[in-house]
């Protein structure tokens, strides 16, 4: 256990003045998500109105929480900022890099034996820089966090786009790319564009078959994977105070699905009963005394339409059990013969093969103890269930009470697989089958929060429906997708017809929670004397060398390449096998770029080396030019950098020797993080200079020493037949921008601070 309570009280001290200030300056009352906002705003008390959707603003987080696949090159750029310990609460957890294979013991096993490098890499630099470190096995992310650090009113960060799912314990908790952890981490503030506001009024209560899950189908139903993008999601309304806060961080948890900022809930009594049910009375009591700025305004719950962006109303009674699905989480057909109809349309099987029950989701006990219920009834029922299932705890201290309740002994009875607690089939970890690409066709259903195309097994062919743990069960026990619970019968094995009884559980154990080893390991009050070991000849973990200052003076450099068309950060850097270097910068620059596609050939990884005229690979290339001392310019379209806010998009390119990305227009972080790395990000005055651009290209820049903000650079574009072409180029650097491309990196700078 590992909370801190000092720091929430400090938080709960200056929340009132903060509210009251923040009412004041806007003149209307406030939401809980402005409240929280403009609570946690760098530099203390709130002296202005900031405009929704417009204005970016600089936040100073509560907390941070690291996942290890992001974690590495995080840590790796954390350990560079000359920083003894990390600025702010901060934890590492081990739960990306476990598959989910033959059941939790060997599978974990097998994970620390073939990640066993980067799990004692995460755990040295936790314990040498004060991070807590949550060893493999110990639980998924979010599951952890709401169990030990999330608190009503706060703010946090996690390099996961998951980190949502505090919002269900009253957080404001957004997923990051690792360089904002790392800023925060070095004591730097954290920019976010003030979110729009979206209000979900809940009335009505849910009851039989339905679920919180289904909340949050039915929201991704209506506001589809775009519609909550730049925005937060306000749950209100005496539908919101009926359920548990673990069902609250299912809802919040899959506000990912529908592209939110993030999500959350006011403070109430299922948050108070987690809380100290969770071993966190001092913090139920520090809430408690501050209960009125936890939660959004009376007035602005009774007229929603006057305070929020969009208001949507749900009454949870009129709501049906829902599986949305196949490939995308917002495509919601009813339970029975609504996904029959469906699934004869479009041609999904019918047959089902496994039922997933897990992930940060919908692994709380309460979830797993309903799912339970309904597993029992196939056993008490005579019934021999016709998918096989498989269970992810969402935490040790989870896992182990639902054994000791005798609740997973259930599923084991069911031949249920349970596998370690840790992501596994949700993140593509699941060893389902040798060859998954040439896998058949089939349909799964999966309490989890992502559908898209091989995001479990890896197999293009597999459908996936998202569904409620106890939905999950009961149609992985009838084996069909359009098993309706409410209507349909089932032949047990005496062949007499049988109905499943409404799922029923407990939304906190009985007999409290227990745990023998819930896997934290505290850092050391002194790290300092902590050796960082990384081997020399790693293959997944390299350590950082600071990048060296571009200089004032680029003459000379080389076209590697223009890209055409859409350049995400998936095309820049991208994931799925690459995903096992993300700690090694070298290594993964090896992928740099190669999904790009070369505006003057249509072909992706296929450019000109203008040093031998040759065509090869964009890596290879671009370490021709550094090889020869040469400085690079990638040239791109509209919105470069779309995607993910993976820093390695930016530090791959840097590490290779690219100087400066020219572009139409660049996706916002992505910016960002090429003025992080001290890198020259661009972009066309006149956009049609992209049209000027030529092959064999060389640039000169004419002004680079009078690099100032608002102040356009002047390039040159020397063509093969020695014409020329000046290219104007904007910037979006301020000073201290500036000062991060002249240091090398903005980490150099933070460093040299601290010197
Ligand atoms: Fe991400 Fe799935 Fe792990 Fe949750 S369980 S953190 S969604 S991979």
């Amino acid at each position: 256990m590992a909370f801190d309570i000092d720091m929430i009280k400090q938080v709960y001290s200056n929340v009132a003045e903060r509210v009251d200030a923040a009412r004041k300056i806007t003149g209307k009352p406030l939401t809980l998500a402005e409240k929280i906002l403009y609570s946690h705003l760098w530099g203390g008390n709130p002296t202005k109105a900031f405009t929704r959707g417009k204005d970016y603003v600089d936040f100073a987080p509560d907390r941070i929480a690291l996942q290890d696949a992001t974690a590495q090159m995080a840590l790796l750029q954390f350990m560079q900022a000359g920083k003894s310990k990390v600025a702010v609460p901060t934890t590492t957890h081990c739960d990306h890099l476990i598959q989910a294979k033959n059941g939790a013991s060997s599978d974990l096993q097998t994970a620390l034996n073939t990640s066993n490098e980067v799990f004692n890499f995460l755990e040295s630099v936790s314990n040498k820089y004060g991070l807590g470190f949550w060893k493999p096995g110990a639980g998924i992310i979010h599951q952890v966090v709401l169990e030990n650090y999330a608190f009503p009113g706060g703010m946090m960060i996690g390099t996961d786009s998951h980190t949502v799912n505090a919002g269900g314990l009253g957080m404001v908790a957004i997923g990051v790319g690792g360089a904002d952890a790392v800023d925060v981490m070095a004591g730097m503030a954290w920019e976010l564009k003030f979110p729009k506001l979206i209000g979900v009024k809940l009335t009505g209560k849910l009851s039989g078959w339905t679920a919180p899950k289904d909340v949050i189908l039915k929201v991704a139903d209506i506001l589809t994977v775009k519609g909550g993008t730049g925005a937060i999601v306000e749950y209100f309304g005496p539908g919101a105070t009926s359920m548990s806060c673990t069902g609250k961080g299912t809802i919040c948890n899959m506000g990912a699905e529908i592209g939110a900022t993030t999500s959350t809930f006011g403070y109430d009594d299922s948050m108070e009963r987690y809380l100290r049910a969770t071993d966190r009375d001092d913090v139920a009591d520090a809430a408690n005394e501050v209960k009125d700025y936890l939660t959004g305004d009376a007035e602005v719950y009774a007229n929603p339409e006057q305070y929020f962006d969009q208001v949507i109303e749900i009454n949870l009674s009129e709501l049906s059990p829902l599986l949305n699905g196949p490939f995308t989480p917002d495509l919601s057909t009813k339970a029975g013969s609504d996904m029959t109809a469906a699934a004869n349309k479009n041609d999904w099987p019918l047959k089902v093969e496994w039922g997933l029950i897990g992930s940060c989701t919908n692994s709380s006990y309460e979830d797993l103890s309903r799912a339970s219920s309904i597993a029992q009834q196939a056993i008490d029922k005579g019934l021999k269930t016709k998918a096989e299932f498989g269970i992810n705890p969402g935490s040790e201290q989870v896992r182990y009470t639902a054994e000791r309740d005798g609740i997973l002994g259930v599923f084991e009875k069911l031949d249920a697989t349970i596998f370690t607690n840790a992501c596994g089939p949700c993140i593509g970890q699941w060893a389902r089958y040798s060859d998954p690409a040439n896998a058949p066709k089939n349909s799964i259903i999966h309490s989890f929060n992502r559908n898209f195309a091989k995001r479990a097994d890896g197999n293009p062919n597999t459908h996936a429906f998202v569904a409620s743990p106890e939905m999950v069960a009961a149609v992985a026990i009838a084996g069909r997708l359009d098993f309706n619970p409410i209507t349909d019968k089932l032949i047990n094995e005496n062949g007499e017809e049988v109905m499943l009884d409404e799922p029923t559980g407990w939304e906190l154990p009985p007999k409290g929670f227990e745990v023998k080893d819930d896997g934290f390991i505290a850092p050391e009050e002194d790290g300092s004397h902590v050796q960082v070991a990384v081997k020399e000849d790693s293959e997944r973990l390299q350590l950082l060398t600071p990048f060296v200052p571009l200089g004032d003076t680029i003459t000379g450099a080389k076209l590697l390449i223009k890209a055409f068309g859409k350049c995400t950060t998936d095309h820049i850097s991208m994931a799925g096998p690459w995903l096992r270097f993300r700690g090694h910068l070298d290594n993964i620059a090896n992928n740099t770029l190669i999904g790009a596609v070369n505006a003057f050939n249509k072909k992706t990884n296929f450019v000109k080396n203008q040093l031998t005229g040759e065509y090869d690979a964009v890596p290879a290339t671009q370490r021709a030019y550094k090889k020869a001392g040469i400085k690079t310019i990638v040239v791109g379209d509209h919105n470069y950098g779309e995607g993910s806010s993976r820093e390695h998009a930016a530090m791959q390119p840097r590490h290779l020797g690219v100087a400066a990305v020219l572009v139409k227009s660049f996706a916002r972080i992505h910016e960002t993080n090429l003025k992080k790395q001290g890198m020259l990000g661009l972009t066309f005055a006149n956009e049609y200079d992209y049209d000027l651009i030529q092959e064999d290209d060389t640039f000169n820049f004419l002004d680079l020493n009078e690099f100032a903000p608002d102040k356009p650079l002047k390039i040159e574009a020397v063509h093969a037949d020695g014409t020329k072409d000046l290219i104007v180029a904007n910037h979006t650097y301020n000073q201290s921008q500036i000062d991060w491309y002249n240091e090398g990196s903005a980490l150099n700078l933070i460093k040299k601070e601290n010197a």
